[in-house]
């Protein structure tokens, strides 16, 4: 079996055939670093992801790259509103997105090489292209001419002739077809500029990542990804450039994700409809939002809503559970001889994954399998401990390796929130344990409520009814539920 989805290039799903055996040489349109990015760009990075992820999962090397726009006309902007020079903006939001992509749990790409240290490798193309008729230099700025490219639309599908007739005529009215493009921008006052054949200037966003895709992946490529609205002209740019540089194909396949919207329309800064990744972190964990987006299929688009990012939240508490169980029952050594058939799901998930990266399908699989085993707990059917470990770790390699749904980091979380609403109640918890509850923090907070477990059952055992009562009722408002087993065991949830 392999992997097959939809190439925006020859607009139909296609068997994946990499270049070199088992390696997928990946190419990722990367942020402008002007702000903090939002959490419509989080989803293509996200997805981005976790095509990457699947990859690996299936025994590929990825050499993902992801470049960095630190030179643009927004840079430029927001640095002359605040006063200071460009690379201080773009450091500061370089270092802003570093930090949200570890947040997020997204895996470092293999390199993410900047604009403004890739220079010579981009003058090096337009000179290329000028020495072949490609390019034309109007002032200190150079075209690209697409009249030279026969090929000019083919990914975008567009119809260049009605484009020209629609184009708006543009500053430079020299150009010798409206839709020529810059590759490189004589220097402005003001502006950050590098010498060059055709005076001080800077490069033009396309040819960007036409050179830095060639320099770090060679001059074909197997997958190009970005979000929708790079197909034209971004990604329509940078096949004329680099093709009419090369020779050669550029890159195989196209993946185009689909825009993260707001009220139904496309969430982006211009339009101030949108709440930056920081900001919905500070309030949700990674692993909701990333959850949230795995329910949509990619190329999909999907109308963001809290209420949704609620949802996704709970959905991860379900697997988190299912989890916990499985975990407690490998603790206490609680041996079945029932045993689930854990190949048939994972031959399951990776055939609905390997059409299209069909990650709400993954995810139903996923589903299926934790309502098997929550149907064999709770009907006492318990696991063989072989298979409660091979569970265990088929959970890993799908949740975290291929999702990357840190579920450690997630319990982390929730025990620091468990930790705080013990806080709340000290003097009632405290009174129960005669402990101090500040010697409990995150790593041992499951021991304070074992502990308070063993009291309630003493109590039980000496008819103390009441104290019974009370430390289930105190653990439930602090979202601890517990449950008693037949077997005489109790075991807990948090929410
Ligand atoms: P930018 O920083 O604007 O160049 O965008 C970085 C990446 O985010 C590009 O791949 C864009 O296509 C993508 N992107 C921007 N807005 C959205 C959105 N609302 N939904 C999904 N992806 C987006
Ligand atoms: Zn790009």
């Amino acid at each position: 079996m392999s992997i097959k989805f939809y190439n925006t290039l020859t607009k139909k799903k296609e068997e994946f055939k990499p270049i070199n055996d088992k390696t997928v040489k990946m190419y990722v349109c990367g942020p402008t670093v002007y702000d903090y990015f939002h959490i419509g760009n989080a989803r293509s990075f996200i997805m981005a992801d976790v095509i990457r992820r699947y990859f690996e999962y299936r025994g590929y090397d990825v050499k993902f790259i992801m470049n960095i726009t630190d030179v643009d006309d927004k840079i430029i902007k927001k640095a002359n509103e605040e006063g200071v020079s460009s690379d201080v903006i773009a450091e500061k939001y370089t270092k802003a997105f570093l930090e949200d992509i570890e947040k997020l749990g997204i895996k470092r790409a293999t390199i993410n090489p900047k604009a403004t240290e890739n220079i010579q490798e981009i003058i090096k193309i337009i000179e290329k292209l000028i020495s072949s008729g490609i390019a034309y230099q109007l002032g200190n700025d150079v075209y690209y001419s697409i009249d030279k490219f026969s090929q000019y639309g083919k990914l975008s599908g567009k119809n260049i002739d009605e484009l020209i007739s629609g184009a708006r005529v543009e500053v430079d009215e020299n150009k010798r077809n409206p839709l020529d493009f810059a590759l490189w921008k004589g220097a402005k006052e003001g502006e950050p500029s590098w010498d060059s054949p055709w005076g001080k200037g800077r490069p033009g966003w396309h040819i960007e990542c036409s050179a830095m895709a060639m320099k770090y992946l060679g001059d074909t490529i197997d997958i190009h990804c970005g979000g929708n609205d790079l197909i034209f002209p971004h990604h329509e740019n940078e096949i004329a450039q680099s093709e009419a540089s090369s020779g050669k194909p550029f890159s195989n396949y196209w993946i185009h994700f689909g825009f993260l919207n707001i009220d139904n329309e496309k969430m982006s800064k211009s339009l101030g409809n949108f709440f930056t990744t920081r900001e919905i972190l500070d309030k949700y964990p990674a692993n909701a939002l990333k959850f949230y987006y795995y329910q949509t299929h990619y190329a999909s688009p999907l109308n963001f809503t809290k209420d949704g990012l609620e949802a996704a939240k709970n959905g991860i508490e379900r697997i988190n559970n299912t989890l916990q169980e499985l975990k407690y029952n490998l603790s206490e050594g609680k041996e079945g001889n029932y045993e689930i058939n854990i190949k048939e799901y994972e031959d399951k998930f990776v055939e609905v994954m390997d059409d299209d990266f069909n990650t709400p399908k993954g995810l139903s699989v996923l589903f299926e399998l934790i309502k098997d085993i929550n149907v064999c707990v709770s009907s006492g059917n318990l696991l063989k401990i072989e298979n409660i470990n091979n569970l265990i770790n088929f959970f890993d390699r799908i949740l975290n390796g291929v999702f990357g749904l840190n579920l450690s980091a997630y319990k982390n979380e929730l025990s620091d929130k468990i930790i705080s609403r013990f806080k709340e109640k000290r003097e009632t918890f405290e009174n129960i344990v005669e402990q101090k509850i500040e010697n409990y923090d995150s790593e041992n907070i499951s021991k304070l409520i074992n502990h308070l477990i063993e009291v309630r059952k003493e109590a039980k055992k000496s008819k103390k009814w009441n104290l019974a009562d009370q430390i289930r009722n105190e653990l439930k408002e602090i979202g601890i539920l517990l449950e008693d087993r037949k077997d005489g065991s109790t075991i807990w949830k948090a929410e």
